[in-house]
Parts: C-alpha cells; structure tokens; sequence
C-alpha cells in the first residue's frame, strides 16, 4: 500500500469508499465484502466495530488481513454493541472504551490504517435493546465527562456524524446543532454529513454549515423519508443533494454508506467521478 497516512485523504485513486454494514453482504462473510468493493474500484473501506474493542477482535483481524489481501485502507467507526450498553451516555462504560480507543488507535498506527474515527455521539438507547436506555439530560451530563477525555488522543481526529431525531430507529445525541456545541468537542474534530440521516432530521445543510467544524466525511445514501433504509444515492435521487454535490471534492472520504440495492453502486460511482471536484 505504502500510502501516507497524511495525504490518503487527497491521494488516494478514485476516494470513493464503502462501509461494512450488518445486514448488507455480511452474511456471506466479511470477505465477499472485500471482494464486492474491491471490484468496484474504491480505495477503502469504512469498518463499522463495537466500541468495546473486546467484542470485536476477530472481525479486525480479519479486516486487516483482508486489507492487505485487496490493497484497500480501513476506516474504523466505532459503535455501541447492540447488546451491551458502550456509550458515552453510560458511565460505566468510559473506562472501557477510553481503554478500546487506545488499542484501536495502536492499531491503526502499526497497519497505517487512516487516523480518524468516525463517531456518534451518544446513544441513549440502543434499538430491541432493553438493557439500559439513559434520558437526554442524564446521556448529556455523562458524556460532557466522557468527551473531556478525548483530548488525551490527539493523534487521532474525531469526526463526528449527524443523526436523526429519536423515534426514527437508534436514540441518539446529534439530531440538533446544540449538541455539538455542548460537549466542547476535541479542537480538531471534524463532521461528516449523513446525506439519509439529514433526511430524516430536522436540521438542514445551514445548521451543519454553521457548526464550527470542517466537513471532511460523506457517508451517501438515501431513504423515503421515514425509515433509514440505507438506499444508494443515485443519478435520479442525487438532485436532492445539490449542496451535497457542492462539497464533493476530492479530499473528502466519501463512504457509500449503503446495505440495499447495491446493483446500483456502479452508477453511484460513475456519477460521483464524473462530478467531483478540487477542493
Ligand atoms: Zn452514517
């Protein structure tokens, strides 16, 4: 591979890239995953992981063997388990996860994986998931201490992700601007725009213009509107992104962030290298 963890942003072939999502090709193996992006000329691929590094030890070792094998980066986005309740809402979760981030930071150093992480802000509750669910107040309150803690990995950017209202599916912070001003967030965090999950939110693209944060992540896909259904974006639906395709440039990680449909990617990627442009 031998890229620079500096410039993957810029130099990188075609800078389109996927996600592994559960419930897309997953079930035929993480590998088939590999072989179906690889084919389809993007340069990495995001690899959704349990907060709880623990949980998640296979699943990285193999996507970093496969890495290797298909010559594609990794993105890591780390997440709370759907079973076990790891989020900055949960006090007595920080100490695990403050340990999982710096063993997945170790990591990314030794692969030369790319040195940012992309993140939620805190669930409250975790969908099918009785396990624990925390108010807002209580979900803000925590995490303020949580947060204060990510100074200490400042070799690594934080790129935090716009979600949609509760009700819609995972409760989380993030549906409004003020809870990206609240936690006095890691001077050099970034923001990346969930094209699904602004619409289903009730920001718009100002709010996110507005927020004190460079957007350097695109996670792309689409939905009717209701559900986070995860659909590609594609030539008929990207007319409802005009401002997305403003900020398509090339030193953006753009994630095909998509589990339906995926005959369609082709042409997602088509019109993406056709239209993007110098930053
Ligand atoms: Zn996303």
């Amino acid at each position: 591979m031998g890229k620079n963890l500096q410039k993957c942003g810029s130099s990188i072939k075609n800078n389109v890239k996927h996600t592994i999502m559960i419930g897309g090709l997953s079930n035929n193996g993480i590998e088939k995953e590999f072989e179906f992006w690889a084919a389809h000329d993007v340069d990495f691929i995001m690899l959704s992981v349990a907060y709880d590094f623990f949980l998640n030890r296979e699943k990285i070792s193999e996507a970093l063997r496969l890495k290797d094998k298909y010559s594609l980066n990794l993105l890591i986005h780390p997440r709370p388990d759907g079973n076990i309740f790891q989020t900055p809402a949960n006090i007595e979760a920080h100490s695990i996860m403050l340990d999982s981030l710096d063993k997945i930071r170790d990591i990314i150093y030794q692969n030369g994986l790319i040195n940012k992480l992309i993140l939620h802000l805190s669930s409250c509750r975790l969908p099918g998931n009785n396990f624990r669910t925390f108010s807002e107040e209580e979900a803000i309150s925590n995490s303020l201490l949580f947060y204060k803690h990510l100074r200490q990995f400042d070799d690594l950017t934080f790129v935090f992700e716009n979600v949609y209202p509760p009700g819609i599916g995972w409760e989380e912070l993030g549906y409004v601007p003020e809870h990206f001003s609240i936690f006095n967030l890691p001077k050099n965090s970034e923001f990346c725009l969930d094209t699904g999950h602004l619409k289903l939110s009730t920001m718009n693209m100002s709010d996110i213009f507005r927020l004190p944060y460079k957007i350097t992540c695109l996670h792309l896909h689409s939905n009717n509107g209701r559900s986070d259904q995860h659909i590609p974006l594609t030539r008929q639906n990207f007319h409802e992104w005009r401002e997305v395709e403003e900020i398509l440039t090339y030193d953006k990680y753009i994630v095909l962030e998509v589990k339906n449909e995926l005959d369609k990617v082709k042409n997602t990627i088509e019109y993406i290298k056709k239209n993007q442009i110098a930053p």
